[in-house]
């Protein structure tokens, strides 16, 4: 079910949507992939067109990390859960569709998606205090040579402490556009177009479970699920009530981070007044700092290198996020299906097929 790429994976998720009568919808963006293919944002909607209910499975916020997305995807196109007359399961294949195409975390403005929603009022400037702190070390002018990254993270870290490290380096910045974690000084086109698009096709319905699924956080190949404050009506008890899972980012159990503008938080303000629920599901690949260590890498070759995808920069950073196992890449498939049958279960009463 994985692809081998991009334009590959489009054009599965396409040929399946129409192999299975379900419409499909895209919304262009303006930049290239590698061999010059158009790159979309393709929404496959199953079900009800007026749906009161739904459920909304998001992929690819951070680009590379769409292949165990889109290969769950096309799982579900095989065997949705079963639809109430007034239910839909709606597909987003690939937020960031340049992302995956030039397998990077970010999008074709090096702006990391899940930290560029936010209202056009918001400041889009600054950065974390230690960020700044640790911005040369995090994003150092010049193509990826080996130069002790680990050694001198772990120093740093024992002076500014670990979590404070990790916070200040995930929380999101706007300050160095060619740094990690960019937000963007405005909102990107990708999710511009998907803002209108939700606003507009979603405005008839009741209740949406929203699932945003990601990779490179958590145990290898295990599911993470994880409820960020802001992002729906649900309470994290109600949240792990509706699935039958343990759900982090509550007060018991908080996420390792916050974001800002992150996708869940812009949904209540986007759609306001239905019953949201928002789950953002990590599965678990290699330590973070490895995974921290392979964006460094992606990003320096990118920015100073050529940036041609056939280098280690980019492999390293492909198996960071989306391992080559078959056990991790099945369990990534059975963890991203089984959360939409539990919400559809949940949604719309017992609906396995
Ligand atoms: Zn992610």
């Amino acid at each position: 079910m994985f692809s081998a790429d991009y334009a590959t994976a489009r054009a599965r998720f396409r040929a399946s949507a129409l192999r299975h009568d379900v419409a499909i919808e895209a919304l262009p963006i303006t930049a290239r992939g590698p061999n010059h293919e158009d790159l979309n944002i393709d929404i496959a909607w199953l079900g009800a067109r007026n749906a009161r209910r739904i459920i909304l499975h998001i992929t690819g916020v951070h680009g590379v990390e769409a292949y165990a997305g889109s290969a769950t995807q096309l799982a579900l196109l095989a065997v949705p859960p079963a639809l109430p007359a007034d239910g839909a399961l709606v597909l987003v294949h690939v937020l960031n569709p340049y992302g995956m195409a030039w397998l990077r975390r970010t999008n074709e403005n090096n702006v990391d998606l899940n930290r560029n929603f936010l209202p056009d009022s918001a400041s889009w400037t600054g950065a974390p205090p230690l960020y700044r702190k640790l911005d040369r070390l995090l994003n150092p002018a010049s193509p990826p040579v080996r130069d002790g990254f680990g050694l001198r993270l772990a120093v740093r870290s024992l002076r500014h402490g670990i979590h404070a490290m990790h916070q200040a380096i995930a929380h999101g910045q706007h300050r160095y556009p060619e740094g990690l974690f960019y937000g963007g000084a405005e909102l990107q086109q990708g999710p511009r177009q998907f803002c209108a698009w939700l606003q507009q096709r979603l405005a008839k319905a009741e209740s949406v479970f929203v699932i945003d699924m990601h990779t490179g956080l958590g145990r290898h190949g295990a599911s993470t699920l994880i409820v960020e404050p802001g992002t729906g009506t649900a309470t994290t008890a109600e949240l792990e009530a509706a699935l039958a899972q343990p759900v982090t980012g509550g007060t018991a159990a908080p996420a390792a981070y916050t974001v800002r503008g992150s996708l869940g938080a812009a949904l209540p303000r986007l759609l306001p007044g239905l019953s949201l629920k928002f789950i953002l599901q990590e599965i678990g690949t290699w330590s973070s700092l490895h995974v921290l260590h392979a964006l460094r890498n992606e990003n320096r070759w990118h920015h100073h290198g050529v940036g041609h995808l056939d280098h280690p920069a980019k492999r390293q950073l492909r198996e960071a996020l989306c391992p080559a196992s078959t056990e991790w890449r099945n369990a990534a498939v059975a963890h991203g299906s089984d959360l939409v049958y539990r919400a559809a279960d949940y949604l719309f009463g017992r609906s396995r097929a």
